[in-house]
């Protein structure tokens, strides 16, 4: 398992990706983040800040 952004969603504030404990948000394209799948250990914290909710599990 492992947490997913929607590209379409996100708003590109960039405050999830300090939360990630393993490191595997990256900055996309317009500053949109999205998450190494193979590294997520599935915690959720980023999903808990996220202010527009656009983070959920696979
Ligand atoms: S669920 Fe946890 S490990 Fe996975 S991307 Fe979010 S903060 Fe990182
Ligand atoms: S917290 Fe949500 S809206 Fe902000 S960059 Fe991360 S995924 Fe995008």
């Amino acid at each position: 398992m492992a947490y997913r952004i929607s590209e379409a969603d996100c708003i590109s504030c960039g405050v999830c990706e300090p939360e990630c404990p393993v490191e595997c948000i990256f900055v996309e394209v317009d500053e949109k983040r999205k998450i190494d799948e193979n590294a997520c250990i599935d915690c959720g914290a980023c999903a808990d800040v996220c202010p527009v909710s656009c983070i959920a599990p696979v």
